[in-house]
């Protein structure tokens, strides 16, 4: 199993978007997926057309037991997606709850990574979408990853939150024992505007190989495919969008060592 977390503390970056653009163009491979909703926002689970407010089960559940993930749990809290090959994990609204009941918790950083393992035979790729703030839900989504990757927006000030993230990360960085590798994914970008462009040339003057060597630019279809529920792969195959996602997702491939 291989696990990457999209993550970046600003909102409005593109990280849910990613999720199911990769998440899909996996599936459409043959891989069995399982994209994991860590956000209490939870817009990739009304992406497949699940209400956060209303889920009576959801990601909340593996949090409620003190630290421990109980056999059999993670299993039975997976939805089915539209898309053949890949399943959910729900976020519900409660989720917004954890951060004052989890502190001081044992383990509480440890609740992916104990789901997963638990999962571990059942999918080949399994993507946490997160969100923005820092807080126990992304502690434990980069704490159970393998990779990040890091969508952000090209325009001003972009360099700023990315400072933020990339501190957040060394400071989680120290409690891991290995390091957490990224590919910081430059997004929303308009070859029409400056503003992209600047930022695109200030994000690899600062980063270098960090950064994909490419972008993902603005197709609109990408909100229509959300609003029909569907991955951008099967809703619109070659658009200028998906064709971009299926260059970062061969790069990631290759970057991690999972191309067969
Ligand atoms: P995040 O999860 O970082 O908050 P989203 O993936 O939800 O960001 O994207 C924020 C908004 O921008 C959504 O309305 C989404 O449809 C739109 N969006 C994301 N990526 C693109 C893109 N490449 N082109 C056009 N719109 C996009
Ligand atoms: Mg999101």
């Amino acid at each position: 199993m291989r696990v990457w977390a999209v993550a970046n503390q600003k909102g409005g970056v593109g990280k849910t978007t990613s999720v199911v653009a990769l998440g899909g163009l996996l599936a459409e491979s043959g891989k069995r997926v399982l994209v994991a909703d860590l956000d209490p926002h939870g817009s990739l689970t009304s992406w497949f057309g699940y209400d956060p407010d209303r889920l009576e089960h959801s990601a909340f559940d593996l949090f409620q037991h003190k630290g421990k993930v109980p056999e059999g749990l993670p299993a039975q809290l997976l939805v089915e997606t539209s898309c053949k090959g890949m399943s959910l994990l729900p976020a519900s609204t409660a989720l917004a709850t954890l951060e004052r009941k989890m502190v001081g918790v044992e383990g509480m950083g440890l609740i992916i990574s104990r789901t997963l393992a638990q999962l571990w035979d059942d999918f080949d790729y399994v993507l946490l979408d997160n969100t923005p703030s820092l807080g126990v839900l992304m502690v434990n989504a980069l704490a159970a990853s393998q990779r990040l990757v890091l969508p952000v927006q090209t325009e001003f000030l972009a360099m700023k939150g990315l400072e933020r993230m990339l501190n957040t990360l060394q400071m989680i960085m120290r409690s891991r024992n290995n390091p957490l590798p990224y590919t910081i994914v430059p997004t929303l970008f308009d070859r029409r505007t400056q503003a992209s462009t600047q930022s695109l040339n200030a994000l690899r003057k600062t980063y270098g190989d960090d950064v994909w060597r490419f972008a993902i630019p603005v197709d609109t279809k990408f909100r229509d495919a959300s609003e029909a529920g569907l991955v951008p792969s099967m809703h619109s195959p070659d658009t200028h969008g998906v064709r971009a996602y299926r260059r970062l997702l061969d790069d990631l491939l290759i970057q991690t060592g999972g191309r067969e």
